[in-house]
């Protein structure tokens, strides 16, 4: 059960409409899963959906981690608890760096709030991890990542093109060390670049105690991740689960053949 994600026949709505119709899916620690799925098939509504965010309504079925139900837990306390969803669109916050963006989203994620015995930082890094403790995790992350030091030091969302933004995402889940990661990439705007970043940075944190969704519309970012499981996702359900042939299937045939199949 340990890092296990269960989504047991999930159904909700978002803003009085029904979006997912009965979602089944289980990923346990170090496997990789691939959803696909035309666009409004209801893939983001599930990221969300697992994330905790109010907007998307619960109407059936459940949502276990390492066992037990998390439907009744905020945001925040899923993101304590291991579960950790790339931000699309991090807040934008001027004048304050990605390293202390992460400093402090680290810190949250960790618990190190009040009383949590890191005093002797003194009173203004109180409740903040320990500088040297983050700078040294820093580094070794972006070494591993292959990212330059002098990144971090950038202003967050100061004109970050689409690829740093990935790179920052990337870096945020690598300092969070989940175990579970859901990687949700919007339609558009997302260059072969931004892919391969997301790709490379996914492939170099995978490992027996992380399972990732990564959920996507590109058959072509499947040719750098290399998932375990193929989901195909339409209407608001799996409608197909298989293994990386089913990702070649979809590059060869597109996603009409869905429609043709299933109702359009
Ligand atoms: P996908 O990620 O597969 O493109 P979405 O989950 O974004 O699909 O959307 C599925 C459906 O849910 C769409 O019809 C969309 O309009 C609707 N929907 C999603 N999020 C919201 C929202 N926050 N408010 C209203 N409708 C939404
Ligand atoms: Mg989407």
């Amino acid at each position: 059960m340990k890092g296990t994600l269960e989504i047991k026949d999930l159904r909700v709505q978002v803003e009085g409409k029904e979006i997912l119709k009965g979602v089944n899916l289980t990923i346990h620690p170090g496997e990789v899963h691939a959803m696909m799925g035309p666009n409004g098939s209801g893939k983001s509504t599930l990221a969300y959906t697992i994330m905790g965010h109010p907007k998307y309504e619960v109407i059936g079925g459940d949502i276990l981690f390492e066992g037990k139900s998390i439907l009744g837990l905020s945001p925040d306390e899923r993101a304590k608890k291991g579960i950790f969803l790339a931000m699309q669109y991090p807040v934008a916050v001027p004048g304050v760096t990605l390293a202390n963006f992460l400093r402090a989203s680290v810190s949250a994620v960790r618990g190190y709030g009040k009383g949590s015995g890191n005093g002797r930082t003194g009173s203004v890094g109180s409740h903040l991890m320990p500088m040297r403790e983050f700078r040294r995790e820093l580094k070794e992350n972006m070494a591993r990542l292959k990212m330059d030091i002098s990144f971090a030091s950038r202003y967050l969302n100061d004109g970050f093109s689409g690829g740093e933004k990935k790179r920052a995402e990337i870096l945020q889940m690598a300092m969070l060390k989940p175990k579970i990661a859901v990687l949700d990439e919007t339609d558009s705007g997302l260059d072969i670049d931004a892919l391969r970043i997301v790709a490379d940075g996914v492939n170099s944190l995978i490992g027996p105690d992380l399972g990732v969704l990564v959920i996507t519309h590109y058959q072509r970012l499947l040719n750098y991740i290399k998932p375990h499981f193929v989901h195909i996702f339409y209407r608001g359900k799996i409608i197909q689960s298989g293994g990386p042939e089913l990702a070649l299937m979809l590059e060869e045939k597109g996603y009409e053949w869905i429609t043709e199949e299933f109702g359009g």
